[in-house]
């Protein structure tokens, strides 16, 4: 631990009183790290297309585009370049938000129709790998929740789900709850998580092997780590169970009380 004190002189009548009060600090000074450790992997990331964008731009200026295969080529490199920076640009500022304390609109919410909507927004991302997504929500599901935050959970977890899935495979979205929380499923049959990258996948821009090499598909790294921090946010939690080529079931638990239809959180 690591201690910081303040020294309190008081005078009451005639007698002086000193107290020394001695605070554990270890908390705040983590906090501190892990920002400092935050902004430097940002930069890192960001600089890591920023340094495409140009170097293919700089190439194309020095007479390479006088070759239209080599012209399109790297013009593709440079629009790809630059979706991946607004992703990052994107996710870096939610997790900023996030640090802030985003306050927490709970509203109640037809689950069926909401997952419907979001199912349908990821219909043409679904389409060209040859994915089928399905919506098992019952029809009457009604859950207390902020809608934005459930938004932002759902799109990282089916996105993921399509994104590391197989052609021909499968996406579902599940509902279930008890007294004390409800809980969503995202259920993909993809390529599966190996076990060392399990206890890793909800750091902030931890990204298993394949994605990163592998595979090449395209992403953050910030997506399981926002996902974790709105879930965290609201007293909820989050569980992953996978099978290498097989697939993978990502869990988000909710507590049912009434704190959490009027939460706001403040840290
Ligand atoms: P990314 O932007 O890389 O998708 P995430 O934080 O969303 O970042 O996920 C972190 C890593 O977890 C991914 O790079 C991938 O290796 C792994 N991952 C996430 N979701 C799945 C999934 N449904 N199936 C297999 N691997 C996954």
């Amino acid at each position: 631990s690591t201690w910081d004190t303040s020294v309190v002189y008081n005078q009451l009548e005639n007698d002086y009183h000193i107290s020394v009060i001695m605070y554990d600090i270890s908390d705040i000074i983590n906090v501190k790290q892990m920002q400092i450790d935050f902004l430097r992997n940002a930069s890192h990331e960001l600089k890591t297309p920023v340094t495409a964008i140009s170097g293919f731009a700089k190439t194309l200026l020095g007479g390479a585009m006088d070759d239209r295969k080599t012209l399109v080529e790297f013009l593709k490199i440079i629009d790809q370049q630059s979706t991946q920076l607004t992703s990052l640009i994107q996710d870096v500022l939610t997790i900023s938000h996030i640090q802030n304390g985003t306050p927490h609109h709970s509203q109640a919410l037809e689950l069926r129709k909401f997952v419907d909507t979001k199912l349908t927004g990821y219909s043409s991302m679904a389409k060209v790998r040859d994915i089928t997504l399905v919506d098992e929500v019952p029809q009457d599901a009604v859950v207390s929740v902020d809608s934005q935050m459930l938004t932002r959970i759902l799109q990282n977890l089916v996105s993921n789900a399509i994104k590391y899935n197989r052609s021909g495979g499968s996406v579902t979205v599940k509902y279930s709850a008890n007294d004390s929380f409800w809980q969503l499923q995202v259920v993909d049959t993809g390529i599966g998580i190996a076990q060392k990258d399990i206890s890793r996948l909800f750091e902030r821009f931890y990204r298993a092997d394949d994605s990163r090499t592998k595979q090449k598909v395209s992403g953050t790294g910030l997506g399981l780590a926002i996902v974790k921090e709105l879930v965290d946010s609201i007293g909820g939690v989050i569980h992953v169970k996978s099978q290498r080529g097989v697939g993978s079931t990502f869990t988000v638990e909710f507590p049912i009380n009434d704190e959490s239809q009027t939460a706001q959180v403040d840290k």
